[in-house]
């Protein structure tokens, strides 16, 4: 066949054809890329740096007095908090010493963080994992049905963990699990350890103080304190007063010096589920007891 001169002038535009196709997916590969790159810095940028003297705090064990007593006190210093709800103890009878679903779902609307704290008061032990889902969706579906979002938050019931528990709760959607101060401290006295994202697992959160009946303002200093250089204090608190639990009763009058000094000294109260603007639920240690185990050992070292 005659060529045409068409046909001479193909080749020379085909090769530009591939230039413009190399440099077409060059250029939408480099965009692709800096979005991406854009979008890892939002993300970063998303999670604040930890500041000295923040601390989160949390109530246990759906007892009526956080209604009437703690709920006023955070509002008027505008302070955050996590109420950890189970339907234990005296829960479904006992309406003088356990709060009703109304004044928990008030609590949500007032902002507060409502978190799960198994329906029965379940110790997580290995023994008892195969009840947990169970225990923890009962409070689920209980949320649900006060108009309440799914709890992102738990705490272990008792204070008693098992690191079996951890890919059952992150399943269960829980991004941040609040423990005591144990196994680095003794239950007694109810002292514990700060937070320290990236050692500790984010869903085995130490308790840096757990309140006792006869702590005094320098206990509560002591654990709130310890909120700095990166590391954060989280409080558990049950009732304020306790009737039905007098190992763990609040008095009143000391749980106002204690807000007032958290006021006075310009600490940044928030609650759990507010530890995602700084830290990352997703970051977790290869061994999630192993900030345990570095403590307890220069705690044996006197340091
Ligand atoms: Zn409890």
């Amino acid at each position: 066949m005659k060529k045409t001169a068409r046909d001479f002038v193909h080749w020379p535009y085909r090769r530009w054809d591939r230039v413009n196709f190399f440099a077409h997916y060059t250029t939408r590969l480099v965009a692709t890329g800096c979005v991406f790159l854009l979008a890892l810095s939002l993300r970063s940028a998303e999670r604040k740096p930890i500041p000295d003297k923040l601390v989160v705090l949390t109530f246990d064990d759906s007892v009526a007095s956080q209604f009437t007593i703690v709920r006023p006190l955070l509002k008027q210093y505008q302070f955050s908090a996590t109420f950890f709800i189970t339907e234990g103890f005296g829960f479904a009878t006992n309406k003088q010493d356990y709060m009703t679903w109304e004044q928990i779902q008030r609590l949500h609307r007032d902002g507060f963080e409502i978190g799960n704290h198994t329906r029965d008061h379940l110790s997580v032990t290995k023994e008892n994992l195969p009840r947990l889902e169970e225990q923890v969706e009962t409070i689920n579906a209980r949320c649900r049905k006060h108009g309440l979002p799914r709890p992102t938050s738990f705490a272990y019931p008792g204070n008693a963990i098992t690191p079996e528990a951890l890919p059952l709760l992150r399943r269960l959607g829980f991004q941040f699990a609040r423990r005591g101060g144990e196994p680095e401290f003794p239950y007694a006295e109810g002292r514990g350890s700060a937070y320290e994202p990236e050692r500790d697992h984010p869903l085995l959160i130490p308790s840096a103080g757990d309140a006792r009946p006869k702590w005094t303002l320098d206990d509560f200093k002591r654990a709130v304190l310890l909120a700095k250089n990166g590391r954060i204090a989280v409080i558990q608190f049950h009732g304020v007063p306790d009737r039905d639990h007098p190992w763990v009763h609040t008095p009143p009058e000391l749980f106002r010096e204690y807000m007032k000094f958290l006021h006075d000294e310009h600490f940044h109260v928030i609650a759990l589920r507010d530890l995602a603007h700084y830290v990352d639920p997703k970051n977790l240690p290869m061994d999630p007891l192993a900030i345990v185990q570095a403590r307890k050992a220069s705690q044996a070292e006197g340091k």
